[in-house]
């Protein structure tokens, strides 16, 4: 029985070890859950947490979303305005165009601009949004000139959020009757100073630096816009005064003009004149000295025979000058009109030549002639073409010494035949080239001094090329040479 006892004893202990191992196990595998589920619970309170931050960042997201549009609008109108405003350069009607839609996508229902009339001494309103004319009246009339004028000048953009001078914020709320403004100078650089004020009855609205930042770009922009204005509307009245000015002048260069042909043509008239009765006598007088020379009257003394040529000489030289004068006169005034002939350079140059050939020989000069194939014809007078290379040739010949050259070249330009006389003569002197084709004119050089002249033959020379429709100029160096140069129209005809 003790037996049976002891093993039931035994076997009880055994279970109760068995019992408690299990317990034991059981326990820390509660414990082992309980842990995790602590785990599993601190997960989820941070799942939970997170999920509450992204809500959270979403609503934040919808909300600076929500900004952003705002900003993008309201861009958007800064943008819109600025084109309108700067599309318009007359000062008056700068604003015409600004609409309420875009003042209200910037934030505000109301808005007013006052630009500073100096002469009057007071703010003129120049745009009125949201408000009645009466109540802009009633603002305008209370406005506190010296304070505005003081806000311009400071430069400062003042703001019922940002503001530091609550009394000040205060006073423009009551005045305009808003909860919130913004109100920026307007300080062109040239023109007519202001400020832009913008403002909304509603307490709720949410306004930030940014939308205060906005209307300083927009008071910048109007700055620009006026002074564009302003500048335009000066470059305008300079442009008026000089138009004023350039027909005033041209009223009295025109008079001028007028007097100065009037005067002319009295010369012409008075030269041809006065050319054409000394051409009667001076025939008389060469027809005397002639019937004298000859001697029908009776035999004459050596010293009178002399004076007689001498007289017949002269003549002969006044003879010419009248001439040359009558045609330089009657050229000037249209009454020589010149032949249109198709002639051959090559041909002129020869017969010239031949006349000329003597004096070349006695002075030993090389003349050389270089003809151009495309600019064998022309189209002149053939006695007034034969006259212009008479006289250039002339000179060329006159002013070179001996043994020098002189060279003769033709080249076609466009519809033009150039013809160039180049000398190695005693050349011009640089301050004689502007004059060298007045009546009269003559440089004082040696060569002159000896050799008669009247100063005509270049005048006339000028006025027949021009009146072919030509050009002619000179180019000279001292003691070098010179090269009288024109052109003469080419005729169609090449062959
Ligand atoms: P004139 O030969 O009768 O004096 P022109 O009118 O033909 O009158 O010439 C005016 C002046 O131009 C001349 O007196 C001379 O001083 C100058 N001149 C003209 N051609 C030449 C030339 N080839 N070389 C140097 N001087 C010249």
């Amino acid at each position: 029985m003790l037996i049976l006892y002891s093993v039931f004893f035994y076997i009880f202990l055994l279970i109760i070890f068995i019992l408690t191992t299990v317990l034991f196990f059981k326990i820390e595998k509660i414990k082992a859950l309980n842990s995790r589920i602590d785990r599993l619970q601190k997960l989820v309170s941070e799942l939970d947490e997170q999920a509450k931050l992204i809500v959270r960042t979403d609503i934040e997201l919808n909300k600076t979303q929500e900004e952003l549009d705002k900003k993008i609008m309201a861009l958007y109108a800064l943008q819109h305005i600025s084109r309108e405003i700067s599309k318009n350069l007359d000062e008056s009607t700068i604003f015409n165009h600004v609409q309420s839609s875009y003042i209200e996508d910037m934030g505000f229902e109301k808005s007013l601009i006052f630009l500073w009339d100096d002469k009057k001494r007071e703010f003129k309103n120049v745009l009125n949004i949201g408000y009645s004319r009466t109540e802009e009246e009633s603002i305008t009339h209370k406005l506190e000139v010296d304070l505005y004028l003081k806000l311009i000048e400071t430069n400062k953009t003042i703001s019922s959020f940002y503001s530091s001078d609550e009394l000040l914020s205060k006073k423009i709320k009551e005045l305009f009757k808003v909860n919130l403004f913004v109100i920026a100078p307007i300080l062109p650089k040239e023109g007519t100073k202001g400020f832009i004020f913008v403002g909304t009855e509603s307490s709720g609205a949410v306004l930030t630096a940014g939308n205060e930042e906005l209307i300083g770009i927009l008071a910048n922009q109007i700055s620009q816009a006026l002074e564009n204005a302003r500048l335009f509307e000066k470059t305008w009245q300079a442009q008026q005064e000089l138009e004023r000015k350039i027909e005033e002048k041209t009223m009295q260069l025109s008079s001028a003009l007028e007097e100065i042909k009037l005067i002319s043509k009295r010369k012409t008239d008075f030269v041809s004149a006065v050319s054409h009765e000394l051409r009667t006598p001076l025939t008389s007088i060469k027809g005397y000295a002639s019937i004298l020379l000859s001697e029908s009257l009776g035999p004459l003394s050596e010293a009178v025979k002399e004076r007689l040529e001498k007289i017949n000489r002269h003549s002969n030289e006044l003879t010419k000058l009248v001439n040359d004068l009558l045609d330089i006169s009657r050229i000037e005034a249209g009454k020589i009109v010149m032949k249109e002939e198709v002639l051959n350079l090559k041909e002129i140059i020869l017969e010239v030549l031949d006349l000329i050939n003597v004096q070349l020989k006695e002075k030993e000069i090389k003349l050389t002639v270089d003809l151009a194939k495309d600019a064998e014809y022309v189209l002149a007078d053939r006695q007034q073409l034969e006259r212009v290379f008479i006289n250039l040739l002339g000179n060329a010949l006159k002013f070179t010494p001996p043994k020098g050259k002189i060279f003769i070249k033709t080249s076609s330009i466009d519809k033009l035949c150039q013809i160039d006389i180049t000398d190695t003569g005693i050349g011009i002197p640089q301050e004689s080239l502007r004059s060298i084709f007045d009546e009269f004119y003559r440089v004082d050089n040696p060569i002159n001094q000896q050799v008669k002249g009247s100063g005509l033959g270049l005048s006339l020379v000028k006025r027949i090329v021009e009146a072919h429709g030509g050009n002619i100029w000179v180019r000279s160096k001292l003691n070098e040479g010179s090269t009288f140069s024109f052109t003469i129209p080419k005729a169609e005809k090449t062959g």
